[in-house]
């Protein structure tokens, strides 16, 4: 572990990128937003934050898709993505080689999972799923202590899922998946189900019971297929607080009293929590990923 050394988090978003520096028992020292526009604007603007606080190593999660094998010639790059100006860049290339301090790099969700598991609701357990839904729906997972990775990295968002009752829009809006948890249940599709922003909808609207069926299939489908110890669930859509208990006892139906652990059974309300850090899972898991570089 990294003792006192300053270390920089970059969490890096398709509307803003959240540069911020700290200690890796979670100290938040300085935190600054910078608008994702263009690499070529965007990119300086982050190695100069990091360049004035002179930190001693940085970790960066980013939206994607990205590129984590780290034997292969495009490491450290945003892919594929549909933000098209970002597509094919050398993200971590790019400030490892302005800072000349290691650098670490992962999805935007597993970077607020590790957050999750070292400071947060997954602290002394080995396996975790931190799931937001905010603008997209994406899932952070961690197995056995270590991030997963896969063959690209899993898009838990785009589980494909079946209607609820008294669906009448199935298809929901991901422009690549028809009824994918995302185009249901991220933000901006329920303001486009709706017409109203998400937020603006009272908590007794037709929209949460949906809201619950679908992320309660998504999390029955995380247990089935991970068998994580907790399931944590943030993002702006659930400050929508009352949705944990439709999701939680729609979980249970779901299971249908296949997976016998008293740890779901007999305690959901602790299975299928809240984040633990709020809102600075992200940044908490950068500094961590930043420490472990130092220990590589
Ligand atoms: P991002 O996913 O871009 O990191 P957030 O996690 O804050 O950002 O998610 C933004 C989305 O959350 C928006 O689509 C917004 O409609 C939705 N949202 C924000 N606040 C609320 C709220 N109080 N209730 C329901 N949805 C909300
Ligand atoms: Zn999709």
């Amino acid at each position: 572990m990294s003792g006192k050394r300053l270390l920089g988090a970059l969490e890096g978003g398709g509307t803003k990128m959240v540069c911020a520096i700290g200690y890796d028992d979670g100290t938040i020292l300085k935190r600054e937003s910078i608008p994702t526009s263009t690499p070529e604007e965007t990119l300086p603007k982050l190695a100069r934050f990091f360049q004035k606080e002179g930190v001693a190593a940085l970790g960066i999660g980013s939206f994607g898709p990205v590129d984590l094998r780290e034997d292969s010639d495009t490491y450290g790059y945003i892919t594929a993505t549909p933000k098209l100006s970002w597509v094919d860049t050398p993200f971590l290339p790019v400030l490892r080689d302005a800072l000349n301090v290691p650098v670490g790099f992962e999805t935007d969700v597993n970077m607020a999972a590790i957050g999750e598991h070292i400071l947060g609701a997954g602290r002394s357990m080995s396996s975790i799923v931190y799931l937001t839904v905010g603008t997209g729906v994406g899932a952070g997972i961690i197995i056995d202590d270590k991030p997963l990775h896969g063959l690209v990295h899993p898009e838990m968002g785009h589980l494909l899922l079946q209607p609820a009752p008294g669906e009448t829009c199935p298809d929901g809006f991901c422009p690549y998946h028809k009824g994918c948890l995302e185009g249901l249940a991220c933000g901006p599709s329920i303001e486009k189900r709706w017409g109203k922003p998400a937020g603006e909808l009272p908590p007794d609207h037709p929209a949460w019971a949906l809201e619950a069926e679908y992320l309660a299939q998504c999390c029955s489908n995380v247990v089935f297929a991970l068998s994580p110890e907790r399931i944590i669930l943030g993002g702006g859509v659930m400050r929508q607080s009352h949705l944990f208990a439709i999701i939680r006892k729609r979980t249970l139906d779901l299971l249908g009293g296949y997976i016998r652990s008293d740890r779901i059974l007999e305690n959901i309300d602790n299975y299928i929590v809240p984040p633990g850090l709020g809102e600075d899972s992200g940044i908490a898991g950068g500094l961590i990923l930043a420490s472990r570089q130092l220990g590589r």
